[in-house]
């Protein structure tokens, strides 16, 4: 759960500033991403935990009624994971993550591997402990699913991980953070030694997608008037997933994904601003 307060200024440490606004908006990328595949159309079962407290029932409500099914989402001891963001009067945001209930994520429990095996594509993030990532990619990985991986938060990732992914799909910062390399040209052939393909996704700048033995491509976003950019990017990949799922060529789906995220980014909120796809057909025409 995003727990939001809207400020002129951030407090300082030690300081209380009085805010004038506040928000709790059901977030969490794994989520965001599982809202943006069923809203393009996707049959979405999610894996996770959410606490016992009111915000999980909340998470777990707002997943349901985007079609998203719950049934491998359990429901823990203890409090959901929480962000904690202060969002200052320009616009800027400070960020701190508890990551409670999705915490005790760290392998697969009864009717996730069942639940993996049906799907064509694994969506993972890296909210839940690297061993509950791990445990899902092998297993997407032993039942022949493609498994797509959004480095965030950006942190440097085993070589085991990278091994069994299929597509990576960092934006600018995490692709800096994974290669050492700012330039997203350079960045995306230094991914390619570890994983066959990727995308990096570049904002207002739209995407770069490369693939081993070709040349890059750039992908431009739609020229559109940003209001809130929030997941945008889980937006992106989850109507790519499905886009890929339904074997639409590469370059139509990432065109597809890029008019989704742009339709994302003219509304407030995460998975509230995420289009449903006759929107994103409509607007891709
Ligand atoms: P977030 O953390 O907010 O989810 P991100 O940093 O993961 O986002 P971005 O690279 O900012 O991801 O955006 C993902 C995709 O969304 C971009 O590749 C682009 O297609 C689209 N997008 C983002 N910002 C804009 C914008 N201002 N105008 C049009 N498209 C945008």
């Amino acid at each position: 759960m995003d727990l939001v307060a809207y400020v002129a200024t951030a407090p300082r440490r030690g300081e209380t500033v009085t805010g004038h606004a506040f928000r709790t908006v059901p977030g969490g990328k794994g989520a965001n991403q599982a809202v943006a595949a069923a809203r393009s159309g996707g049959a979405v079962s999610m894996i996770g935990a959410v606490g016992e407290d009111d915000f999980g029932v909340r998470l777990r409500a707002s997943l349901t009624e985007a079609g998203v099914d719950t049934g491998g989402l359990r429901t823990v001891e203890g409090e959901s994971g929480t962000a904690h963001i202060v969002v200052d009067g320009e616009g800027a945001n400070s960020i701190v993550v508890v990551p409670g209930a999705n915490g005790t994520v760290d392998g697969l429990a009864h009717g996730d591997e069942r639940r993996i095996a049906a799907a064509d594509a694994l969506l993972l993030q890296l909210e839940i402990p690297l061993t509950g990532v791990l445990a899902a990619a092998h297993a997407a990985r032993e039942h022949g699913v493609r498994v797509v991986l959004t480095p965030a938060p950006a942190q440097p990732l085993p070589p085991e991980l990278l091994a069994v992914t299929d597509l990576l799909v960092p934006n600018e910062h995490e692709a800096a953070v994974l290669t050492g390399k700012s330039d997203p040209y350079d960045a995306a052939s230094a991914l390619l030694a570890s994983v066959p393909e990727a995308v990096i996704t570049l904002g207002a700048k739209g995407s770069l997608y490369a693939v081993r033995d070709a040349e890059p491509v750039h992908v431009p976003a739609p020229r559109v008037k940003a209001e809130d950019t929030t997941a945008a990017g889980d937006t992106f990949v989850g109507a790519l997933a499905v886009a890929r799922g339904e074997g639409r060529p590469v370059q139509d789906a990432l065109a597809w994904a890029s008019a989704a995220a742009a339709l994302s980014v003219q509304r407030a909120g995460a998975s509230a601003s995420m289009p449903h796809r006759a929107e994103t057909d409509a607007f891709a025409a």
